[in-house]
This record gives C-alpha cells, sequence and structure tokens, in this order.
C-alpha cells in the first residue's frame, strides 16, 4: 500500500500495539516466531527469484544463494535469540536486607528499516535489519526499496504468513511502499518510531541520520553507507603472488558490478617494478570483464557521472578497462592510477564510486604509504596482501589501519561477508553513523536493545528472564557468577 500522510500515523500506531505484543513474548517465543518465518520465506517458490532478477537484474544464481543466506540469517539470529545471550539477564538478589536488582535487555520500540538497493533479500524487506530488530523484541516498518517492490511485497506477504501461522498479530511487521523521500522522512520523525536502520548511499544515511538527530528526542539512525575498503599491497606478498592476486581484485572488484559496500575500490602499493608488474597483470586482466547491467538506472547514471569526474582530475591515468557496452544501464569496468601526491591533494578520490571502479596508488616510500592510511576515513574493511614478513616490518602501518575500519584482512578479499558471530560489519564514520555495532551477524540484534532494571519487583511480575528459577534455562549472571541455575 502506499500510505498518505495521515495514513503514516495509523502505520505507526500499529507497530506500537504489536511492540506491546512482542514485550510479553520471551526470548523462546521470539525465536520460534523467527523459525516460523524462516520456513515461509524457505517455502517460496520461483516466483520470488524470478521477480527479483527481473527488477534487479542480478543473476539467478546469485539470488538463489542470497534467498538461502536470508533464510539462515532468520534462523541463526533466532537461535542467538533463544540462549538469552542479548538479554544480558543480570541479578542481584536480596541478600538479607539488601535491595533485589534485575537487569535485562527489552526492545527499544518500533523499528523503521530502509531496504537496500543491492541485496533484494539479505539487506531488505526480510534481511537482516528485519530480523534482528524482531529478534530484539521489536514491531518492524519496513519502507520498501523502490528499485525492487514487487519483490519487496512478496517478502512481506512471507512474513506475514509466517507471523499468522505462529498466531502472532500482523501489527508487528509494516510493509510501506512509496516513491518519494517524504514518507520515510515523516516515518523517521514520528514520534512512536524508536530506531531506524538503513543501507545505501552517504547522502542517503547522513540525511536520515540527522532528521533522527533533530527531532524532540533524538533516536538512534543506524545507517550502513558504504565504503572504499582500501587494499595494501606490501612487497614481501608482491615478489610471488603478483599474477594470483591481480586475478583475485579484479574479480572482487568486479563481483556483482562491483555494487557491495565491501567492495575494494583502492589498491595502494610502493611504487618499484614489483608494483609496476601487478599493473600489468590488473591491466590484463580487466580487459577480460564484460560490462553489466546494473540493479538501476539511477545508480548506472551516479556511476558514469562519478567514473567521468575521477578520469578528468588532474594526475589520474586510466591504466585500463573492461569491455564495453553502450545499452543502457550497464558499467563498464575501468582501473586508473594516480600517485600518492596527487590523492593526498585531491580528497575526494577517496571517496566511494558505487561500481566496478578501481584506484591504484603509488607511494613513493613507507612513509607516504602511512600518511595516506592516516588520511583514510572510516571504512568497513582494510586489506593487506601481505605476508608475516611484511607485517613485521611495516608495524606502524598495522597499528594506524586498528583506527581506521570494522574488519582487518590478512590477504584474501573483503566481498564476500560471512554471517557469523564474530563478524563485524561496521565501522568508523562515515562507514557507518556508529561505530559500536554491526549489521551482519546476530551482534546486529544489539543495536535494537535498551536495559532496563527492576528494584524490588515481585518475581511473579518480572519478565521470565529475570525470574527465580530460571524457568527460560538462558544463561545468567546471578550474584556475580554466571549460572544456569
Ligand atoms: P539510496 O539512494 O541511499 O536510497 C536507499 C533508500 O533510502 C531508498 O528507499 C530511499 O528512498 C531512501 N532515501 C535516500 N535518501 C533519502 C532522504 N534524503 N530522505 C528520505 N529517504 C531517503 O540508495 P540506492 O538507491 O540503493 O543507491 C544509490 C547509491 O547508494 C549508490 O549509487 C551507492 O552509492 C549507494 N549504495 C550503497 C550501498 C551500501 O552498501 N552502502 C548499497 C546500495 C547503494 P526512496 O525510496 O524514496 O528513493
Amino acid at each position: 500500500m502506499i500510505p498518505s500522510e495521515n495514513e503514516i500515523d495509523v502505520v505507526v500506531k500499529r507497530a506500537e500495539a504489536g511492540f506491546q505484543f512482542l514485550q510479553q513474548c520471551n526470548v523462546i517465543e521470539r525465536a520460534k516466531l523467527m523459525h516460523t518465518i524462516a520456513d515461509e520465506i524457505e517455502a517460496m517458490g520461483t516466483v520470488l527469484i524470478e521477480t527479483a532478477h527481473l527488477e534487479t537484474a542480478l543473476p539467478v544464481g546469485r539470488l538463489e544463494g542470497e534467498k538461502v543466506r536470508t533464510v539462515n540469517q532468520w534462523r541463526m539470529y533466532g537461535d542467538a535469540v533463544r540462549t538469552g545471550l542479548y538479554t544480558e539477564a543480570r541479578i542481584d538478589q536480596n541478600l538479607g536486607g539488601q535491595i533485589d536488582l534485575r537487569k535485562y535487555n527489552s526492545g527499544i520500540g518500533p523499528v523503521l528499516v530502509f531496504g537496500a538497493s543491492n541485496f533484494p533479500f539479505a539487506f531488505s524487506t526480510a534481511g537482516g535489519d528485519t530480523a534482528s530488530a524482531l529478534g530484539a523484541g521489536c514491531a518492524v516498518i519496513v519502507k520498501a526499496h523502490p528499485a525492487h517492490v514487487r519483490t519487496s511485497q512478496l517478502m512481506a506477504d512471507a512474513i506475514h504468513r509466517g507471523i499468522s501461522s505462529y498466531g502472532a498479530p500482523a501489527e508487528i511487521f509494516s510493509h510501506v511502499v512509496s516513491d518519494s523521500f517524504e514518507i520515510g522522512q515523516q516515518l523517521v520523525k514520528h514520534p512512536l518510531v524508536k530506531a531506524v536502520a538503513f543501507t545505501g548511499s552517504f547522502a542517503g544515511g547522513k540525511a536520515l541520520f540527522d532528521l533522527g538527530q533533530s527531532r524532540p528526542d533524538p533516536i538512534p539512525v543506524f545507517a550502513e553507507m558504504g565504503s572504499i575498503n582500501p587494499v595494501f599491497v606490501l612487497p614481501d606478498y608482491l615478489k610471488n603472488n603478483a599474477e594470483t592476486f591481480a586475478k583475485q581484485y579484479i574479480g572482487s572488484l568486479t563481483l556483482g558490478q562491483g555494487q557491495f559496500c565491501t567492495n575494494p575500490g583502492v589498491l595502494i602499493g610502493l611504487s618499484g617494478e614489483r608494483f609496476d608488474t601487478l599493473k600489468a597483470y590488473l591491466g590484463a586482466e580487466i580487459q577480460t570483464i564484460s560490462a553489466g547491467k546494473m540493479l538501476h538506472q539511477g545508480i548506472a547514471d551516479h556511476y558514469i557521472r562519478l567514473k567521468n569526474e575521477r578520469v578528468e582530475c588532474d594526475g589520474v591515468r586510466i591504466l585500463a578497462q573492461g569491455k564495453a557496452n553502450v545499452e543502457e544501464g550497464f558499467a563498464q569496468a575501468i582501473l586508473v592510477e594516480a600517485d600518492a601526491a596527487c590523492v593526498l591533494t585531491n580528497p575526494e578520490l577517496l571517496e566511494e564510486v558505487f561500481g566496478p571502479f578501481g584506484l591504484v596508488i603509488s607511494c613513493a616510500d613507507r612513509h607516504e604509504m602511512e600518511v595516506l592510511m592516516s588520511r583514510l576515513a572510516g571504512q568497513i574493511s582494510l586489506t593487506f596482501a601481505a605476508t608475516e614478513g611484511d607485517m613485521r616490518e611495516y608495524q606502524e602501518l598495522f597499528t594506524l589501519a586498528q583506527n581506521k575500519c570494522g574488519r582487518l584482512l590478512f590477504q584474501g578479499m573483503p566481498t564476500g561477508v560471512e554471517v557469523k558471530y564474530a563478524m563485524q560489519h561496521g565501522g568508523p564514520f562515515p562507514a557507518t553513523t556508529d561505530p559500536r555495532f554491526t549489521s551482519v551477524g546476530p551482534d546486529a540484534i544489539k543495536r535494537f536493545i535498551r536495559p532496563i532494571s527492576f528494584q524490588n519487583w515481585p518475581d511473579e511480575f518480572l519478565p521470565k528472564e529475570l525470574q527465580n528459577g530460571n524457568p527460560l534455562q538462558i544463561e545468567r549472571l546471578v550474584n556475580q557468577q554466571w549460572t544456569k541455575d
């Protein structure tokens, strides 16, 4: 449905009612609900894949994989909720004349989710933000991404089937479709919305974050806004691996037409014979890459505009290009190169070009490499194509790197984000608006909880997670001791 301005109020009030219901559900009940939704998504047939393929131009194989990932995400987050891990129950019992104090994490309130265009399943309507917010005990309102509205509706229907077969009220999940920024902005400003999750452009994420902060009652806006994910390639590693590395790098750079927030858009090395050899391999490799169709025309236009701006910048040279395709909406891969001195005087070169665009930067020496590292803005990931010998030799670089990103990689490529407990998919601003949290892995649930203490509260009226006898059998800190009492 496309709501009018007044209908927005109705949608959010329904979500508030859904939140009241979820607050009465304990971790076991929420985990069961999440598994039921996972089953419904899994049961969806080819129509989901076909619709998403038509709307996003993403290949069928990739979409099938993303569907499996999405189902697994719901189950994994559900299992995490079931353990009580995010409840963080702490119990200081009344041991003779003292107060009885018990604390746990409750859902923060109705959460507004902006779906991402580049993951129509795993980061959109039924994606990790929705699963983690429901897992935390929050009702969810999804603002559908306009580039895949029909896919979004199919996912919303599956979520509602799951909710209904579990026996929960439909109000815990709402799906809003609109083709204007205004509806999304009204939702962010609505007093009953208590948190926002967003994945997309810097401009969009920052605008929504500012809106959340400017409310009379500011709310957290968790925006994931992408990154250039620099890859540093060091001399000892390069000695034996230039050709293999070039294939790996170009493969990662052009995967999915470069439309990943972990796309390695910048490659940094030390000038010299080894780096020149690498550049030759990189150039040969990118020339084999065919142009691919982008997710939507807006992204394709944005890519072409930024690519042209970079190429026209003084000191930037084209190293090599992929195969061209002049059809509407297609993107040709490109590698450009520049010296670090040029990049340091043109800092916009270190901003994201969303698509198959790579900037190869040559540093005159180690000091220049360290200066470049210190000038980097916050990143989702930083990768080192290095040996352990390089790590000993370039210690300062590794120390600087730790304050710049959410995930550090030793060799390998940053694309391919595993959904695991130890995953950190976030990073200092402008990669995200809050580096303390991740949007991938069960820890994503932490964004949507808030602690509440109960003092001298009668046992019968406490949430089950805090009652005597541990009726849910979850891990708790009782009188300073971890126990399942
Ligand atoms: P987008 O333009 O940021 O839009 C994402 C969602 O946010 C859409 O639903 C959009 O609303 C909404 N939105 C954006 N700006 C808004 C504003 N000022 N007020 C209210 N709502 C706003 O992202 P996109 O369409 O997916 O792609 C555009 C660019 O985003 C890409 O070229 C790329 O640079 C970047 N991107 C980054 C990532 C990442 O992983 N970080 C992923 C995808 C895209 P509407 O529905 O009304 O349009």
